[in-house]
């Protein structure tokens, strides 16, 4: 499996992982909605000695006593969880190169689900592509692109 590459928004913080997720979980607690700033986390797991940073230095935040969140300083961007018991760390999906390969298997914090959060709501809200808001302007991405 090839390196599969990530990172925060801005490009301040680059990370690698040696193997592809040996699985991925949705988590809807309350801790994952206030790390990502959405109705729930996207957590790629992978043994803990297969994960490095490429670029940059995190800021850290420890959202509990046996677990910490890393995050890009300059952009705000969440980017792993990892528990201090255990030898796996994810990342949040989103910030992988490659979003789409972290496929979730189970969901977890189902205690904090949102109540819209659901099939007929996914299935029924009016669709559209980025490109298509009349209210901007041509602009211009300061994003870092996907890949080092
Ligand atoms: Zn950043
Ligand atoms: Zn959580």
């Amino acid at each position: 499996v090839p390196a599969l590459t990530g990172g925060c928004q801005c490009g301040s913080v680059r990370y690698v992982l040696a193997v592809a997720p040996a699985r991925t979980d949705l988590c809807a607690c309350r801790m994952c909605q206030k790390a990502v700033g959405g109705p729930f986390a996207v957590l790629a797991q992978v043994p803990r000695e297969h994960f490095a940073w490429t670029r940059g230095t995190p800021g850290a935040f420890r959202s509990f006593s046996v677990a910490s969140r890393n995050f890009c300083r300059d952009c705000g961007s969440p980017l792993t969880y990892s528990a201090d018991v255990d030898d796996v760390i994810t990342v949040t999906a989103g910030t992988l190169d490659t979003p789409e390969v972290a496929w979730p298997v189970e969901i977890w914090g189902v205690e904090s689900l949102m109540p819209w959060l659901t099939p007929d709501t996914l299935a029924t809200l009016p669709r559209r592509h980025s490109d298509e808001d009349p209210t901007l302007p041509p602009v211009v991405s300061y994003q870092h692109p996907n890949r080092d």
